[in-house]
This record gives structure tokens, sequence and C-alpha cells, in this order.
């Protein structure tokens, strides 16, 4: 049997609104299913009584009641175990602003019980090095952040004092066995958990200091944390080396075109763009007769190439909000995860 390496989740954010325009059941093959009953004037803006129903199959749909550990188990967990084999994997939350792509991946702030999937991953990891003491494990960790096709490096020391322009960028370099390096991104070992969680934090925290309410710089770029994994056994010489893409995409809404300022349609331009490079990599790389995958179109792809595709698990949650006003967005954020499974 061909292992099943791109996985696509929905994970529905709680909601205080009564009316409840989706359901999650299961279709006739008893695969998971999110549907969406929406009425007309919500789906395309014409006003009637008919209702649509947009129906979308998952490997699992999440509901609101879901628990950051559940996620962790079964979204996480086999991502990470694959990695410590020696195989690299990534993870992606993709949906509009506000739909819980930063508390599913990095997690809340103020509870302990909110930490999202980094952190938990993180946990797991050096767990597994006191338990296996005859493996010798080595962490590091580097943090990217990806604005307008450019690349920052969150773990820059400088950082905090700097604004975004002023920091060396990021640049990518291909060497002759075409594999990609990352000049000016800095990578970081960690020895134990809580220096690894300070890292992650130094990284969040940089990447808030660009922001105002006005300029929620957040939300208009991709993160991707890397943990850089390397196992050895004791006695043996075999090294299993692995990295793990954890990615938090930028907002995936559509801009309107009217009221919105320069520097916010350039934004959403690039976003547009390297969300549509994203997925012409995943669907191309399902395509096996297709032997050439576009990974150069963009910077995300490029950064990604190694950890997609192949032995590499790919996973992918949609996050989605279910609101009356969100529901149009929802819908196409689950339109998107059904083209790239
Ligand atoms: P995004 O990163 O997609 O813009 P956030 O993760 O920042 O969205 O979520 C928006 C808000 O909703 C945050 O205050 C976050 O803590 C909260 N939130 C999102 N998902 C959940 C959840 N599953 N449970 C509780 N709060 C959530
Ligand atoms: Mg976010």
């Amino acid at each position: 049997m061909v292992k099943q390496t791109i996985k696509i989740f929905a994970r529905v954010k709680p909601t205080k609104a009564k009316a409840c325009l989706y359901e999650i059941d299961e279709d006739d093959q008893g695969l998971p299913k999110l549907t969406f009953n929406v009425p007309r004037e919500y789906a395309d803006g014409f006003i009637n009584n008919k209702k649509e129903n947009y129906k979308f199959r998952f490997d699992k749909v999440f509901d609101q009641k879901t628990s950051q550990d559940e996620i962790f188990e079964n979204v996480a967990k086999p991502v990470v175990d694959n990695a410590l084999q020696g195989y690299n994997g990534t993870i992606f939350a993709y949906g509009q602003t506000g739909s819980g792509k930063t508390f599913t991946i990095t997690g809340g702030a103020e509870r302990y019980v909110d930490r999202g999937i980094i952190p938990r991953i993180l946990s797991y990891i050096f767990d597994k090095v006191e338990q296996e003491p005859d493996l010798t494990f080595s962490v590091h960790v580097s943090y990217l952040e990806i604005y307008n096709e450019s690349g920052y490096d969150l773990l820059d020391p400088k950082h905090e004092a700097a604004k975004l322009e002023d920091l060396p960028k990021v640049s990518l370099m291909e060497d002759n066995d075409q594999n990609i390096h990352l000049k000016n991104l800095s990578v970081h070992q960690a020895t134990s958990e809580e220096e690894s969680l300070n890292l992650l934090f130094l990284g969040d925290t940089n990447r808030m200091i660009a922001e105002t309410p006005m300029n929620q710089a957040s939300t208009r770029s991709h993160c991707i944390f890397t943990i850089h994994l390397t196992v050895r056994e004791t006695g043996s010489a075999t090294i299993r080396r692995s990295k793990l893409h954890l990615v938090d995409l930028a907002g995936s809404e559509r801009v309107s075109k009217t009221g919105v300022n320069g520097v916010l349609l350039t934004e959403a331009k690039y976003i547009n763009l390297s969300l549509h490079f994203l997925e012409q990599v995943i669907i191309s790389l399902s395509d096996k007769g297709r032997q050439h995958i576009p990974y150069r179109n963009s910077m995300m792809t490029s950064v990604l190439r190694d950890s997609l595709g192949g032995n590499c698990m790919t996973t992918m949650i949609a996050t989605c909000s279910v609101e009356k006003k969100n529901v149009d967005e929802s819908i196409s954020t689950c339109r998107f995860a059904q083209r790239v499974a």
C-alpha cells in the first residue's frame, strides 16, 4: 500500500454565535465531512431563501470543542514520529485572519493548556531524549518570516531594535547538488525543552514588534518555525537527520479592491501568489506523472522543497471560522484544502 503522505484536516474555531451554518458528519463512505448550509445571500450576494450546501471531505474534522492536546495527538504526533525516524515533515495552518492558525500552530499565551503544536512537539522531542538513553539527539531551530517574498530571521538578535527593512534579508542559495541553503538565517542549538521554548518565544516576540493595530504584520506574512533533528544510535554509524517545518501561513482572505491602499494591495498580491504557488507545488507532487515540480516560483516553496512529497509527511489544517460573516471565507479555505488533498 502506498503510504498516504498528504493529510488534510479542518478545525472549526469556537464561536458563541447561535446560528450554526455548518455541520460535521460522515459521507456515505464513512469519511469525515464538513458541510456549510449557507443561505444564498451569504454565498454570493444574491438574496433568496434557497439554501446551498457546500460539502467538504477531510481526513478528520475537529469541532469547536477539540482541545489542543487532541490536535497534537492527531495532527502533529504522526509527523514528529516520522521525523524521529529520519523523514522530513511539514505542517501548515491555512485560513483567513482570525480563524485560529496561530492558536493552532503556536497556541494561546495565557493558559498552559492552550499551548499549540510547536511547544508540544518540542516537549515531546525532549521527553524522547530522556526516555532513550541509547540515542544521542541534537536539536536546532530556526524561525523565518516571509513578507512580500522577502525573508527575515525572527531569531536575529538585531530584530528587536530594528525595523524589518533594516534587517539583512534571508536569501536562497543553491549548491551544486541543488540543495537549498538560507543565507542570513540563524540556526540555534537547543539543549533542553526550556531553551527551545525560549527561542520560540523570542521569535514570536520579534514577530509582534513590527505590529501596530493598523498594520497587523503577522497576518500578512508566512512564518516557518523549523526544527532540525539529528538522532544517532550509540555504537552505530547511522545518523538520522530530519527537518520539521511548522508553518503559520498569511491570512488567506481575499482583499477587496475597493478601499484598499497600495501597501495592502501589494501585500495581498504577494500572499495570493505565494499561496497559489504552494497549491501548485502540492498538486504537482501528488500527480505521479509530473516530472517538474515548480518549487522555484516562490520563497516558501523553495525553502520547503526537501520537506514536501516523497517520504515526507505533509499536513494541512484548514482553520475555519463559522460565523455568518466568515462562512464565505471558510468555504474558500475548504476549497483550497480540497484542491491540494
Ligand atoms: P489567525 O492566526 O488565524 O489570525 P488566531 O490564532 O490569532 O487567528 O485566533 C484569533 C483569536 O481566536 C485569538 O484570540 C485566539 O486565541 C482565538 N482562538 C482561535 N482558535 C481558538 C480555539 N480553538 N480555542 C480558543 N480560542 C481560539
Ligand atoms: Mg495569526
